[in-house]
């Protein structure tokens, strides 16, 4: 296989994956002639000590559901093999020693993002690869993007804000829908739906 140029990198805890994440992964493909995505759903996220969070397994198997359709979506299990919590800069940093000449671009939501200043070692992440923030309709852009940019320098042109209408979808809704006994059709891949009922998730 020839060596990719370019690579996405779609990270999230993907509780359930829904078409928000797949229509901000396809736009992202277009928009930054992006060779393949890798779905790679979060193992153990530090940022949610304390919270319930569905178990790596399940949000795996969603997500390969999710994903199988699409001849340049891929799904990995990078985080979820890691022992312990698992950081963005620690899955950047292997990609890199396993694809030296690919470039990468990290892929996640704008609230997420605009995080990223408590995550570990931010300035050592904004500066290993491209970022792709996606926004949802009605985004306002936050004063810790301003400190990013100057973290950033001369590198400030790899941070890139991608506006994503169909993210009015959100995992907390369709949780929220599932234990309220509303439909959930058409918000998400039927394959995921039919897994959440059969699992019984989010009840
Ligand atoms: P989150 O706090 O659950 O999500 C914040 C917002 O961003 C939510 O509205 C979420 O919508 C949206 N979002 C998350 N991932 C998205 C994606 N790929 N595309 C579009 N929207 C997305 O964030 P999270 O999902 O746990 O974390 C996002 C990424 O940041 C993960 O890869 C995680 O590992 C990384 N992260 C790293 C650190 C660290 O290294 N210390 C700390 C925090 C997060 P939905 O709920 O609808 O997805």
């Amino acid at each position: 296989m020839d060596v990719l140029k370019k690579i996405g990198i779609m990270g999230g805890t993907f509780d359930p994956i829904h078409y928000g994440h797949l229509v901000t992964a396809e736009a992202a493909y277009y928009e930054y002639g992006l060779d393949r995505i890798y779905f790679i759903p979060s193992g153990q996220p530090p940022h949610k000590k304390g919270r319930h969070v569905t178990s790596a397994e399940d949000r795996l198997l969603m997500t390969h559901l999710a994903t199988a359709a699409n001849p340049h979506f891929y799904t990995s299990d990078l985080e979820i093999k890691r022992q312990g919590y698992t950081y963005t800069v620690d899955t950047i940093r292997q990609l890199h020693q396993m694809m030296p000449e690919t470039e990468i671009y990290f892929i996640t939501g704008a609230d997420a993002f605009s995080e990223i200043l408590t995550w570990k070692d931010p300035v050592t992440l904004l500066n290993s690869c491209d970022m792709v923030a996606a926004t949802r309709p009605g985004y306002t852009r936050s004063r810790v993007i301003d400190q990013v940019e100057e973290i950033m320098g001369n590198n400030a042109d790899r941070l890139h804000f991608l506006e994503v209408p169909a993210l009015a979808i959100s995992s907390s809704d369709i949780r929220q829908r599932v234990h309220d006994k509303k439909p959930i059709r058409y918000l998400l891949p039927e394959s995921v739906e039919n897994y959440i009922y059969k699992h019984q998730l989010y009840r």
